[in-house]
């Protein structure tokens, strides 16, 4: 049994990041302005090597690809250094600014916030429950997220809480699965996972992800963190929502955190499992 209400146990793990297991505002309000503010200073220091000319060469494209949609306001990437660096920068930040999930916008991002975590300019934070979950669950665990494999990977490693990454089979991204709001992406991540997808349980803030994981016949739950956007009622009625990631705990793993020592992670863990509930769900 699992901890979530009339669930069935389940076989991985799949957790979204932003609004899941960190707030939505270290992402948007240290992460994104980061990245925005270093993007011409780190092209122009690393326009040179073979992965940042992948890179731009992504960027390139995705401009395009954004022009042919209509996008007017996207700039076709100059041919030359100086002019390209100019022109990334400038749809980096109206990407940013509009929110738009463009993969090699996303592949750049990584790239300099692992320049910021390695220098001790960024460290993340994650919700105080997750760490001690995450060293309880007996199941594989992933993630999957907007960002990069790189930015999840040195998200992951350059917590305050430790290394969480440690924790985390794989990460999987846009790049390798596609987009988090199509049905589509769900299939080619069980498929990805090696399981059956209704033995995968994907943890996710977002209404619309949740739905299309549950398309896929995958089982979804809807994590309610300070800073997230309110869930609609219907939301609420159709899916199993929690106040902390204790909710994947299943019984065994609950009943073995009440024989953990008492230390202050066991201490956090014990509170995260006796609050983890919505009123809905008791
Ligand atoms: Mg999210």
């Amino acid at each position: 049994m699992s901890g979530i209400e009339g669930a069935r146990p389940y076989d991985a793990l799949v957790l979204d990041l932003e609004g899941t297991i960190c707030t939505i505002s270290f992402v948007r309000d240290v992460l994104f302005p980061y990245a925005s503010k270093r993007t011409e200073a780190f092209l122009r220091k690393n326009l040179h090597e073979p992965h940042i000319k992948e890179v731009i060469a992504r960027i390139r494209a995705d401009s395009a690809e954004e022009i042919a949609k209509g996008d007017r306001d996207v700039r076709s990437i100059g041919s030359n250094d100086e002019a390209a660096i100019g022109d990334i920068a400038k749809n980096v930040k109206y990407w940013t600014k509009k929110d738009l999930k463009i993969p090699g916008m996303k592949e750049l991002q990584g790239h300099i916030w692992k320049e910021g975590y390695a220098s001790g300019d960024l460290t993340a934070e994650l919700f105080p429950d997750v760490m001690p979950v995450l060293k309880q669950l007996l199941v594989p665990i992933y993630t999957y997220s907007s960002g990069s494999r790189e930015a999840q990977e040195q998200f992951l490693r350059h917590t305050k809480e430790g290394d969480a990454a440690l924790y985390i089979r794989y990460k999987f991204s846009l790049a390798d699965i596609g987009h988090k709001r199509e049905h589509d992406s769900y299939v080619k991540l069980a498929d990805a996972i090696g399981k059956p997808a209704q033995n995968i349980l994907f943890v996710t803030d977002i209404e619309e992800e949740a739905a299309a994981a549950r398309t896929a016949g995958m089982r979804a739950l809807l994590m309610i963190r300070p800073g997230n956007l309110d869930l609609t009622q219907f939301a609420r009625d159709n899916f199993e929502c929690a106040y902390n990631l204790a909710a994947v705990l299943t019984k065994e793993d609950i009943e073995r955190c009440y024989s953990l020592r008492q230390t202050p992670e066991s201490d956090l863990l014990r509170a995260a499992i006796k609050s983890y509930r919505t009123p809905q769900k008791k």
